[in-house]
């Protein structure tokens, strides 16, 4: 059997300085926000190259907190818009909502990210942010999205939750936008061993704010300047995440050499590709392969068929955000791009400790799909 991904394969490789680096944790009595977590976080902004990095408890956190901090700053107030991917992880939009603003979404191009072009034609007077998501490990078109928030006086938010490493032009996720929201999931290419996430921007206001809302709106113990929450990454996971870290780019060039067998060698008519990066403007660098997504019209007969030759296969997502039960006023919208997405992605395997055998196998069986099943 194939795994989609083994978290115990990823970590056993580090795992004799994962247990010590606990051990260290364990030894130095001091839990919460100690010098694990300042350590991960410069490093993690010299990584992302970027003047600050605030560790949090998770990426929806991260998201969260910096929507809320523009609205304690007065950049954002309550009905402002904010444009997102219609089909993003629920995470981004859940961020929006709960901070009283209004998501509009907005379908992507073929690169599954945000489309440029239907980011124009959803601007209006109230548009305050562009979230742009870096879906499946692809940063989406920066440079253009960047111009855009720049011709209309808007921020940027990147969700960088699945795109830890990846540039255009030498520029990072996560050092693109005015800020930035990061997971260290234990599934993410930069995993903890338990929930994790991180703000990064270049705005020393903005880090200021996090910094203290992280901490029950607080920078002087029994001071609380703000009404902030409990949101901090804690001392034994920044320090599995400081030994992830040295790793990452190591472990982006195996996921590289694995979509590129993959982009090579699987050919079925009834198989869809990702984008080819070495025709896009974007570049090679610009995808982390996260996930490898293919798209097949009939994408339940060609997980079927797979699961049949032992390879195990998972949706991203099988439901958009608007068709969501949780979202119930939005179920009648209608985003035709997006829904075909959700009826035909199938992520194949994909990971560091992935052998070449198993890519091989995985390559063969996609091969062997003959479109029905
Ligand atoms: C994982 C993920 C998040 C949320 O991260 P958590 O750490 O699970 O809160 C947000 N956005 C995207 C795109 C993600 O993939």
């Amino acid at each position: 059997m194939i795994e989609f991904l083994s978290l115990k394969d990823v970590n056993a490789v580090y795992a004799d300085e994962l247990k010590s680096a606990c051990a260290r944790v364990i030894d130095s009595g001091w839990y919460i926000q100690g010098k694990e977590l300042e350590a991960f976080e410069k490093e993690f902004a010299r990584v992302c190259n970027v003047k600050f990095c605030l560790g949090v408890a998770n990426g929806l956190d991260a998201l969260n907190l910096i929507l809320r901090a523009w609205k304690l700053l007065g950049k954002l107030k309550d009905g402002d818009e904010v444009i997102v991917p219609a089909n993003t992880y629920i995470a981004s939009v859940l961020a929006i909502t709960e901070n009283g603003l209004t998501p509009v979404l907005v379908e992507p191009d073929a690169s599954m990210n945000i489309s440029p072009a239907q980011i124009m034609s959803a601007i209006s007077t109230k548009t305050k942010v562009i979230f742009p998501v870096h879906l499946y490990g692809q940063l989406a078109d920066m440079p253009a999205i960047m111009n855009i928030a720049k011709d209309y006086g808007l921020l940027v938010l990147e969700d960088s939750a699945q795109a830890h490493g990846a540039s255009i032009q030498g520029k990072k996720a996560g050092g693109w936008g005015d800020a930035s929201g990061f997971s260290f999931y234990p599934g993410k290419n930069l995993g903890a061993l338990g929930d994790a996430g991180a703000v990064t921007t270049n705005d020393e206001e903005l880090a200021s704010v996090v910094k203290a809302l992280r901490n029950y709106g607080s920078h002087e113990k029994y001071k609380n300047i703000y009404q902030g929450v409990n949101s901090r990454l804690d001392e034994i996971q920044a320090a599995m995440l400081s030994v992830k870290l040295k790793y990452l780019e190591e472990d982006i060039q195996r996921r590289r050499e694995i979509a590129d067998l993959y982009m090579r060698r699987i050919d079925n008519e009834f198989i869809r590709l990702p984008l080819d990066k070495d025709v896009s403007a974007l570049g090679l660098e610009s995808h982390v392969w996260h996930l490898f997504v293919v798209r097949s019209d009939t994408r339940d007969a060609l997980q079927k068929h797979l699961a049949g030759a032992g390879i195990q296969t998972l949706i991203h997502y099988p439901i958009p955000p608007h068709k969501q039960e949780a979202y119930k006023e939005w179920n009648e919208l209608s985003f035709p791009v997006t829904e075909e997405i959700h009826s035909q992605v199938l992520s194949l395997p994909i990971g560091p400790t992935m052998s070449v055998a198993d890519a091989e196998a995985v390559i063969s069986a996609c091969n062997s799909f003959n479109g029905i099943g």
